[in-house]
């Protein structure tokens, strides 16, 4: 059993591994948005698999009803706060997961309704 523990775990984190440098590295937005859920559900559902192994002999398991909506809970704030520039491509993580991005941090695109504004060309 602990073997099975080792090998997955280690598979799990070379995974994590591999789907965070596409997501720090790789500029095709739409694939990092399909990333996105993996990187942020496959630890935590490797953290609460260790934990529930960990705990599988405790009579009591009452500490889940708080440990499954926290866990939740960072899934979802880690959803709200990574976002992709439309124009760049850069992975973008907002401070503050409740309110909007304005702007692209990597090239100043301005951002209306979550899509790249359109570019103010100068009359010529
Ligand atoms: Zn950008």
């Amino acid at each position: 059993m602990k073997t099975i523990l080792v090998y997955a775990s280690t598979a799990a984190a070379l995974t994590v591994l591999v789907i965070a440098g596409i997501m720090a590295f790789s500029k095709n937005t739409r694939l990092k948005q399909h990333l996105r859920a993996w990187i942020l559900l496959l630890p935590a559902l490797t953290f609460l698999g260790i934990v529930l192994r960990l705990t599988w002999d405790f009579p009591d398991k009452r500490f889940l009803y708080v440990l499954v909506p926290a866990v939740g809970l960072v899934v979802l704030l880690g959803f709200l706060a990574i976002r992709f520039c439309p124009r760049c491509g850069a992975t973008l993580f907002n401070q503050n997961p409740f309110t909007r991005m304005k702007s692209c941090t990597h090239c100043g695109t301005q951002f209306v309704k979550g899509e790249a504004a359109p570019e103010k060309r100068i009359p010529s």
